[in-house]
């Protein structure tokens, strides 16, 4: 089926980022087959059907490079006990309770509730970090499904820890690897590791084993607390980044999420590594962890990525805070307007293709048919030269009408084809106090 996109502002991104008034998309099957002027490509595919994209802007699809879906049914919850103070608190208190909490329809329900919200937002991307001890086996096919089902492009992983049992989340981590092989283009997949802190050498050694093999890199929350450092540096007398790499779990298909307490040797092995990082900054600000040195990696040439880390599927909204936290942080108002656009809409795409093998964050003839369509009419001019001004004051609070993956219409008119979004919420309702009551009985 070929459609056309037609009548809007486009705004192709990539290494020539061009912005056309009155632009078209062509979509034929997955694939972009034409962007140019909408007269001229509505007289060259006079056939295609039309979506009338008048009052929007069309950008690529966003990507998130770190998420956790199973974090949804925590919302709105009182969390049992004293207010937790600290970082490993908040883990013991809240997030370990919630994933051992989590049953089978649970699962599905907490990846469908975030897709929507994924498709909502223009996400048509996600790389989730998923756990869910108490019902392990199995859940990542949970997840696939309604990542298929949704019509977005997820790499998928489970958190492997020795926190409940030695070795947790090995097997169905190496089967799920094993399920998804070479992958579609749709699903990934990596091996998941929680963090440094909760894995010993043994269940490391097998991880990295399993990855090496399939190919795939390794998932891992990195310093994300100091608690973690300081756990590194007294088990093993080195620091996070160092162990990892000694063992294996460092490189171009990797993903170190966080990153906030490492020191100039550690960056410098990620560097030579050219393992990928992923910036989470609004679950840094929600956890009192810290601030990621985000130009001090940048200066070393380190891809790094933007991710929600579970706290939303608003991309252009971490976008933005991002660059709000850079120049707090640096007391500099000079600084992060180039920065973290580039994270959200260059260096997103860079990570994904290094797993999928698929070029995404740009509208161009050959390039997949990924996009988000938001309501926008420019009250300045809008062009090349200050495109990032829009992004950064405008389009984090434009909505999103259309949203497209794989060329297939998943949102449109703000009404989701793909999902039952009522029933799905609903049902959540239903499932949640069920969840919190076996949470506070743990
Ligand atoms: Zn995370």
């Amino acid at each position: 089926m070929t459609t056309r996109f037609e009548n809007g502002i486009v705004v192709t991104l990539g290494k020539n980022n061009r912005v056309l008034w009155n632009g078209s998309v062509v979509t034929e099957g997955e694939k972009i087959v034409a962007v140019g002027n909408a007269a001229e490509l509505k007289q060259r595919f006079p056939n295609a059907d039309s979506v009338d994209c008048t009052g929007k802007i069309v950008l690529p699809g966003f990507i998130c490079t770190h998420h956790h879906f199973y974090s949804t049914m925590a919302r709105g919850m009182a969390i049992p006990g004293e207010p937790a103070s600290n970082f490993v608190e908040i883990l013991e208190r809240l997030w370990w309770k919630v994933d051992r909490a989590l049953l089978d329809e649970d699962i599905l329900l907490s990846a469908q509730i975030p897709l929507i919200e994924c498709l909502r937002n223009g996400t048509t991307t996600v790389i989730d970090h998923h756990a869910s001890p108490g019902m392990r086996d199995g859940s990542l096919d949970l997840i696939e499904k309604a990542v298929r089902e949704a019509g977005i492009r997820g790499s998928l992983c489970y958190e492997v820890s020795d926190r409940n049992v030695l070795g947790g989340g090995v097997e169905e981590n190496a089967r799920f690897i094993r399920k998804v092989g070479k992958g579609d283009g749709q699903i990934a997949a990596m091996m998941g590791l929680h963090a440094s802190f909760t894995i010993s050498d043994e269940t490391l050694e097998k991880c990295v084993g399993i990855a090496k093999d399939a190919g795939v890199g390794c998932h891992v929350h990195v310093a994300e607390d100091l608690a973690d450092r300081e756990d590194s540096l007294k088990k093993y007398g080195m620091p996070v980044v160092h162990r990892l790499d000694k063992m294996g779990a460092s490189g171009e298909k990797c993903l170190f999420i966080h990153c906030v307490h490492i020191d100039e040797s550690e960056m410098d092995i990620i560097a030579a590594t050219k393992t990928a990082v992923v910036h989470n900054p609004e679950s840094n600000m929600n956890n009192a962890v810290g601030v990621t040195r985000l130009f001090d990696l940048l200066k070393r040439n380190i891809l790094v990525g933007l991710g929600t880390d579970g706290m939303s599927s608003d991309m252009l909204a971490q976008m933005r805070c991002a660059y709000l936290l850079h120049r707090l942080a640096n007391h500099d108002p000079r600084v992060a307007f180039m920065e973290a656009p580039k994270l959200l809409l260059e260096n997103n795409a860079d990570i994904v293709e290094r797993q999928f093998g698929i070029r995404l964050g740009e509208l161009a003839k050959g390039r997949p048919a990924d996009m988000a369509i938001l309501d926008y009419q420019p009250p300045t001019v809008l062009d090349e030269n200050n495109f990032l001004g829009h992004l950064i004051f405008g389009l984090v609070d434009a909505t999103v009408d259309t949203t497209v993956c794989r060329g297939q219409i998943l949102m449109q008119g703000k009404k989701i084809l793909s999902m039952d979004e009522e029933r799905i919420a609903a049902r959540s309702r239903e499932l949640a106090p069920k969840m919190w009551k076996r949470l506070a009985e743990l």
